[in-house]
């Protein structure tokens, strides 16, 4: 990759991060914090890659932590650092936008708020 072309990249990248920053500002996904530099540079390097959704960091850079909500199913969007930062009321609109985006949701908005709200030790409940 020439010099030209990672800088058009990068300015692309940050171009679009700082954009959505002002889109749906009510939504803290959106909003590009010093937090996120990091997550914006990493993805760079992995574009195809998902990412936490509150740090953005990539997934084969950072742990995910799953949220199970049957013995088999489980859903993950924040890593386990932003995971444990959070509240479980505050980890709830992450995991709330995510299943909004899902064309099929395995699991009702209600049910699936109770999990993440209940969920304080990040152990499987379906589990013994
Ligand atoms: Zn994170």
């Amino acid at each position: 990759m020439t010099p030209t072309l990672y800088l058009r990249i990068v300015g692309a990248l940050l171009s679009v991060m700082l954009a959505s920053a002002f889109v749906g500002c009510s939504r803290p996904q959106r909003i590009l914090t010093v937090e996120r530099i990091e997550g914006v540079i990493e993805q760079v390097f992995d574009p195809s890659m998902g990412t936490c959704s509150r740090c953005w960091r990539p997934w084969n850079r950072v742990k995910s932590h799953t949220t199970w909500f049957e013995s088999y199913h489980g859903m993950f969007t924040l890593c386990e650092t932003c995971w444990h930062a959070l509240s479980p009321t505050e980890r709830w609109p992450y995991y709330r936008d995510i299943l909004r985006s899902w064309p099929e949701p395995k699991i009702s908005e209600g049910k699936l708020e109770q999990i993440v709200l209940a969920e304080k030790f990040g152990a499987n409940p379906w589990m013994p």
